[in-house]
């Protein structure tokens, strides 16, 4: 058996089939406390590439920490081809707000690459960038939607990437999205210095759902066995085939009101189908919301008191919605039918896999 050397952050050389967690100083908060980036490295015995896994960029999109959790209990380092960082919280001043963005009002999401020198959200930018990022030939981003609003578990990836297409088919969501990179973003970063990035955007901000959690653990894995990094079958031959699409559009409410939804995330929907119906305060003068072309539901907003204007729901386009929806009916159910692995227990579970 190759033997590798041990993988060295932070100042610590963290020896070949074992893990270890690590902190990055980033700043004192306003009450003189130190504040640090926590990181868990595990490291395999055999070579393999690096890949980390992140969550909560935006502080409030929480449904990567419970993926991640469930991760770091089920990954062992003695058995791992090649290193996996886990990222349980990036954003970790958002998260103690509950709230996307930093104490300095910026988006980290919009802060990369960053720099040692640049304001709050540039600094700890800089440093998830330079021991996370660099150090990976892959990385998986786990967001989720914004509050009050649910997605479907999706995988977004960089448009015309063969090898990212790949990956996230291992992966098993039941949509692939192909989108644009936004400036300044980690994919956006990312991508130009050749690190391979997923995104999963799964569920609600400030919530955990089991589908998404599922969907997100259970995805991490069979990518990890697609790398040949984990013993394991990718499931690829039994997995069914996620639903793909390129275009969205949003779908907006015609008025102020209260809104009864017909159909949520995961329904496959044709050009005019009904999606909500908005009324007044006694129920009077609904006004129907349709679809405005054949897809499927990716999101839907979960909160009812609606504004004339707010987005209802995100869908994307896709032919033949009805057999697509179906299949993605399939595979929500596989995943949700499989060991629920006792949920509650795993996150409550305070044993260390060291
Ligand atoms: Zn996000």
């Amino acid at each position: 058996m190759e033997q590798t050397q041990p993988f060295t952050i932070a100042g610590e050389a963290i020896a070949p089939g074992s893990a270890r967690d690590v902190a990055f100083p980033i700043t004192t908060l306003v009450t003189g406390t130190p504040s640090a980036l926590s990181i868990r490295v595990l490291h395999g015995p055999r070579p393999g590439p690096a890949v980390f896994v992140s969550a909560a960029i935006h502080g409030d999109e929480i449904i990567g920490t419970a993926i991640i959790q469930r991760l770091a209990q089920q990954i062992d380092p003695q058995t791992l081809s090649g290193t996996v960082l886990l990222v349980p919280v990036a954003n970790i001043f958002g998260f103690m707000t509950r709230s996307r963005y930093l104490p300095d009002r910026r988006d980290l999401n919009r802060s990369f690459p960053g720099s040692a020198g640049g304001s709050l959200a540039g600094q700890l930018a800089h440093v998830f960038y330079r021991e996370v990022v660099e150090r990976c030939t892959l990385g998986i981003d786990i967001h989720s939607a914004a509050i009050h609003r649910y997605n479907l578990p999706q995988i977004r990836i960089a448009a015309g990437n063969k090898r990212l297409v790949e990956l996230a088919m291992a992966f098993g969501a039941p949509v692939i999205f192909e989108s644009p990179l936004r400036d300044g973003s980690l994919r956006d970063q990312a991508h130009k210095h050749g690190v391979d990035m997923l995104l999963l955007e799964a569920g609600e901000a400030l919530r955990f759902d089991r589908l998404s959690i599922e969907t997100g653990v259970a995805g991490v894995g069979r990518v990890l066995a697609h790398l040949g990094m984990i013993a394991a079958d990718d499931g690829l031959a039994t997995v069914g085939i996620p639903a793909r699409a390129n275009r969205s559009v949003w779908v907006r409410s015609p008025r102020g009101g209260v809104a009864h939804i017909v159909r949520e995330s995961g329904a496959g929907v044709r050009k005019g189908d009904l999606l909500a119906r908005v009324s007044g305060l006694f129920g009077e003068a609904a006004a129907e919301m349709v679809s405005p072309v054949d897809g499927i539901i990716i999101g839907h907003a979960t909160l009812p008191v609606v504004h004339q204007g707010d987005a209802l729901f995100h869908i994307a386009e896709i032919p033949h919605p009805e057999r697509v929806g179906a299949r993605i009916e399939s595979i929500t159910d596989a995943i949700l039918a499989s060991e629920p692995e006792g949920l509650a227990e795993a996150l409550l579970d305070e044993d260390e896999v060291v």
